[in-house]
């Protein structure tokens, strides 16, 4: 019975395309062949029977034919983004659109979520014909491998490799460079000449790949070799190397071109198949190199006193949690009080915990996490969490604010400024309540773009501190162009100021200016009478720290902010 109804199937979908000597199904044979990383789809709107491409079937859905598809692939989808799928889906099919274009995640045959970008297209039908809805789903986890610039390996053959590498038991050493200065090249000679220096480079570096070795383009400007087993001493002369080529060997149009590199390496030993969280490590110390060591190469192991391989199981279970739903983790608040010791709000910080890793706190994985895509989700999950909790402890006290920390990354994307304002909606926590704390990092954006931002949101009643204050040579600068509502002394002053009389200079000179500049100061960091009674004697505005609470969970903080209340402060 089963077999007749896939039979009967299969030959209503093939009338998908009447009768035209079989044409386009040839077509969609041929094309569904050569396209092994991008998915083929194509639905009869009218009998709502479709076809898919092998791949997909190998990859996702239980058939080539399929009735009512559309909601088959809906169970593969993330549940977070299944609300989204609809509408676009559902304006294609309500005849409001003729494109469907949309990412989002998707879970594969082995249960991993991997992006997906889906392109549809409703082709008019004529007379009898019906509708027909047409078009791919690109899986990117699987896409070609080769870089179409510099013809190298891309990052999706890297993975390959990392994955190989876990299967045989091969040890290889893994030299990451990432290349600056890019954007200048761009700008001065165009982007096509950008390329050529690209390709040359990649060129030249090819050259040293000799023997086993393997040189792959990475996302952005990132050249990584893998090397068959190499001493240390070996990798740096590659290093080495390759430091000389970008200042010395390149040229654009006759001139000479200096580029800088940064870069990270690591022995890999196999153990651990995750070749995405080895990715976002080695760029976390990318940046680190670029920021703190003048370039120089950074090792894995030579960074942290944990064992590489504990690191990159936390690392990894961390994100594989945002993927699932950001469960494992969750806020705690630490409560501020003003000059009077009244609860004024609470700063939310993030926890991540797991049954294997314990809690681990977020400064073991925040500036990882910051460089991986999916940060973003987990940034969004942290200010809906907030202001939901928030919304409770409004009740008693309407002035009471939330803090809640923003990076760099966050605000580096287009879309937050929306994605804030419609979690506001969403919520119902009133603008005015939420206070955004901008980490240090986040001033590096270009100073125009984060005056905009603080602009933007200040229009919109949302208040702006700026963390860490005093980190970073430029942050006087910043008061001379941007308002902040507050600022946050950095923790290192506040406790300096209770062995050098200079962290004490420095901190009341800070405060001073803000206050003449109309901008509060909250100090963190309060550990004892002593700070507390520093700083009161410069006016601070408000007080965060051990003293007065530690972070606490939401049930602690409200019975903490009701003590208060009782005790009438
Ligand atoms: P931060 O925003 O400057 O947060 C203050 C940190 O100081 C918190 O550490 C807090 O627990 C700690 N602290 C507060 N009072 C005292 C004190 O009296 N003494 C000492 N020694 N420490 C005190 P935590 O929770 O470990 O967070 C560290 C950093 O991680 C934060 O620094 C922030 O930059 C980042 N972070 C935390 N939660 C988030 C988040 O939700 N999003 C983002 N983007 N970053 C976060
Ligand atoms: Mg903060
Ligand atoms: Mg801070």
């Amino acid at each position: 019975m089963k077999q007749r109804d896939e039979h009967a199937k299969k030959y209503e979908a093939e009338g998908v395309f009447d009768d035209n000597y079989g044409l386009e199904t040839r077509l969609f044979d041929a094309l569904s062949m050569t396209m092994r990383h991008r998915y083929l789809y194509v639905c009869n709107m009218r009998t709502n029977m479709s076809r898919w491409s092998k791949s997909i079937v190998q990859d996702y859905l239980p058939g080539e034919y399929m009735f009512d598809a559309g909601n088959i692939w809906l169970q593969c989808i993330h549940p977070d983004d299944r609300q989204a799928y609809l509408d676009d889906i559902g304006n294609v099919f309500n005849g409001k659109s003729l494109y469907h274009d949309l990412e989002y995640r998707a879970k594969d045959a082995n249960g991993n979520y991997v992006r997906c970008t889906c392109n549809g297209y409703r082709l008019k039908g004529v007379g009898e014909e019906p509708d027909l809805f047409v078009g791919t789903i690109q899986n990117h986890g699987v896409i070609e491998n080769i870089d179409p610039v510099t013809s190298l390996y891309n990052v999706y053959e890297f993975l390959n490799q990392v994955k190989r590498v876990h299967r045989q038991h091969v040890p290889v050493d893994i030299l990451v460079l990432g290349i600056s200065g890019f954007h200048l090249i761009n700008d001065t000679y165009g982007y096509t000449n950008g390329n050529k220096l690209l390709l040359n480079l990649a060129q030249q570096l090819q050259n040293l790949a000799t023997d086993d070795i393997m040189l792959f383009r990475l996302n952005g400007m990132k050249l990584a070799f893998m090397l068959p087993c190499s001493s240390r001493s070996a990798v740096r002369e590659l290093y080495e190397t390759a430091l000389y080529i970008v200042k010395n060997e390149l040229s654009l149009e006759g001139e000479p071109i200096r580029l800088y590199i940064a870069a990270s390496a690591v022995h890999y030993e196999g153990t651990d198949e995750d070749g995405s969280t080895l990715l976002s490590e080695l760029d976390y110390l990318i940046e680190m190199s670029k920021r703190e060591k003048n370039g120089e190469l950074i090792y894995v192991d030579e960074h942290h006193e944990d064992s590489p391989r504990h690191r990159l199981d936390v690392l990894g279970a961390v994100k594989r949690s945002i993927l699932n739903n950001c469960e494992g983790f969750y806020l705690v608040y630490q409560p501020q009080v003003d000059f009077l010791g009244r609860v004024i709000g609470a700063e939310a910080l993030l926890r991540w915990r797991s049954i294997t890793h314990g809690v681990v706190p977020p400064n073991e994985f925040i500036p990882w996490l910051e460089n991986d895509i999916s940060f973003y989700d987990l940034g969004l999950w942290i200010l809906r969490q907030a202001l939901y909790d928030g919304l409770g402890l409004l009740k008693n006290n309407p002035v009471f604010t939330i803090s809640v920390n923003i990076s760099y990354r966050q605000l580096e994307r287009e879309s937050f400024l929306e994605d804030v304002l419609d979690i506001l909606a969403e919520t119902g926590f009133p603008a005015e309540n939420l206070v955004l704390e901008f980490t240090e990092h986040c001033r590096t954006l270009e100073p125009n773009r984060l005056q905009y931002i603080v602009n933007f949101f200040n229009d919109h009643k949302i208040r702006i501190a700026a963390d860490d204050f005093g980190t970073g040579y430029s942050a006087l600068m910043l008061l001379r162009s941007i308002h902040f509502d507050t600022i946050k002394i950095d923790q290192n002053f506040i406790r300096g100021m209770l062995s050098r009389n200079a962290d004490k200079v420095i901190v009341n000179t800070i405060i001073d200016c803000a206050h003449k500049l109309d901008t509060k100061v909250c100090v963190e960091g309060v550990e004892n009478e002593d700070l507390m009674h520093i700083t009161r004697g410069y006016e601070a505005e408000y007080y965060q720290g051990y003293l007065i609470a530690k972070p606490l969970e939401l049930a602690a903080l409200k019975a903490f902010v009701e003590g208060k209340e009782m005790a009438g402060e």
